[in-house]
């Protein structure tokens, strides 16, 4: 298996075949997409061909998955193997409703814990360090990541979240050199302690893996997380029904590195027109996934609904595999007036302003509904001992229209206004929505 040295193309050759033996089993296994394949015309792994033909696939919508579910089939008919070989089944979080369910088989889990292993490996992490996390992993993918960090020879010291207090005790206590957590939790902790006069910047931790929102790849939100902490920040990114770390950040911090290689395949795509777009430096869109040695739920050209920006070529840590920068999640995608808005782009612009604001905003539209009549209402939290002016106000309107085309109309409030969270920050706040 490739551990990320080989030219890229490559490893795509070495695809070729999993790939082609991947739909055989899904013809043979998978009633979803014996059915959906012959939609399109398709019956046998002949039909479909290889590699360069799979831009012709229909993809797979998360809708689709979840449609296939009823009472007898409470994983969808996507499950390709007997339950009988399942050895874990992982729920997400699910916005509405019924979770969906991940299973896997043992060969799954290994490639999984493999993939992760890669992928914090590529952070810099090493065999006898000790990481503190926050992950309530529980019921969901990341959990696979503990096996990953046991695999790595890490100490791992899972606190969860919940539990600031106990967190830096750990840290302080136990000395870790290594902090997992959500970018939101990392500014979280910085803040926390200052309020107590804990210097997080004198303390044993130096690297802070963060994951679960775009928050690490912004660089403003990054470089306040690294000032307070003294730390470097790298990122990793995953999803439910792929793979958790599919892409992990090295030490040189030019984007996350994809850490599939063998196992997942991805193709990049105009989210827009669904069009294949080339693997080039700089490109934009959508990742599409499609596994290529999955048993219990494979899926074929999956919608990640991720929007991300690539880099190719080998990166100075020596590893040929392309980088991505996530830039935001469709489902979280503003349109003004006819212009994307990315709500992690609004917090990003508005961090560049500096030290007179703490970096947390929050975007409160009128309406509800992705495109949005400008000026667009927009929050921003003021540092601490800040006074609110207008003055500042328009520079940060300014500031925002110059970079990203959008009006808006500025709030100012003071430190500490906004909410904190453990987990993910909601960037967007629909409550003042009619
Ligand atoms: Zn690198």
């Amino acid at each position: 298996m490739s551990t990320g040295d080989i030219p890229w193309h490559e490893q795509r050759s070495r695809d070729e075949p999993v790939y082609r033996a991947q739909i055989e089993y899904l013809l043979g296994h998978s009633a979803f997409y014996r059915e959906k394949l012959a939609a399109s015309g398709i019956r046998s792994a002949q039909d479909a061909g290889g590699l360069a033909d799979l831009h012709e696939l229909p993809f797979t919508e998360k809708d689709e998955l979840r449609a296939s579910r009823d009472d007898e089939h409470p994983i969808g008919t996507h499950l390709a193997a007997s339950m009988e070989d399942v050895i874990r089944v992982y729920s997400t979080s699910g916005t509405t409703g019924t979770p969906s369910y991940i299973p896997l088989v043992a060969e799954d889990l290994a490639n999984w814990v493999e993939i992760s292993t890669r992928s914090y490996g590529a952070s810099g992490v090493s065999a006898g360090e000790r990481m503190v996390t926050t992950y309530n992993a529980g019921p969901f993918v990341a959990g696979v990541t503990l096996d990953a960090f046991a695999k790595m020879g890490l100490c791992h010291i899972p606190v969860g979240a919940g539990n600031t207090d106990r967190l830096m005790t750990a840290v302080r206590l136990l000395k870790p050199q290594v902090l997992g957590c959500t970018p939101s939790y990392a500014m979280h902790l910085a803040e926390w302690a200052a309020e107590r006069g804990i210097d997080t910047a004198t303390s044993s931790v130096n690297k802070i893996l963060v994951a679960g929102e775009p928050g690490g790849g912004e660089p403003e939100m990054r470089r306040r997380i690294e000032a307070a902490w003294g730390a470097r920040v790298t990122e990793a990114m995953g999803i439910g029904d792929i793979s958790v770390s599919l892409w992990g950040e090295c030490a040189h911090q030019d984007g996350m590195h994809f850490s599939g290689e063998g196992f997942v395949y991805f193709e990049l795509i105009d989210p827009e027109t669904g069009a294949l777009l080339p693997l080039e430096d700089g490109a934009e869109g959508e990742l599409v996934y499609t596994h290529l040695r999955h048993k219990a739920a494979p899926l074929l050209r999956f919608r990640s609904r991720d929007r991300v920006r690539l880099s190719m070529g080998r990166c100075a840590c020596g590893r040929s595999t392309p980088r991505v920068r996530c830039i935001g999640r469709t489902d979280d995608l503003l349109i003004v007036r006819g212009v994307n808005v990315f709500p992690s782009a609004v917090r990003d612009v508005v961090g560049k302003i500096g030290a007179d604001v703490s970096g947390t905003i929050s975007i409160q539209p009128k309406t509800k509904a992705v495109k949005q009549v400008p000026p667009l209402p927009l929050v921003v939290e003021l540092a601490r001992g800040v006074a609110p002016n207008q003055e500042l106000a328009s520079r940060i309107r300014q500031r925002v229209r110059d970079e990203l085309l959008v009006t808006t109309e500025i709030t100012l409030v003071p430190f500490g206004a906004l909410p904190r969270t453990d987990y993910k920050t909601k960037l967007v706040d629909w409550s003042q929505s009619g």
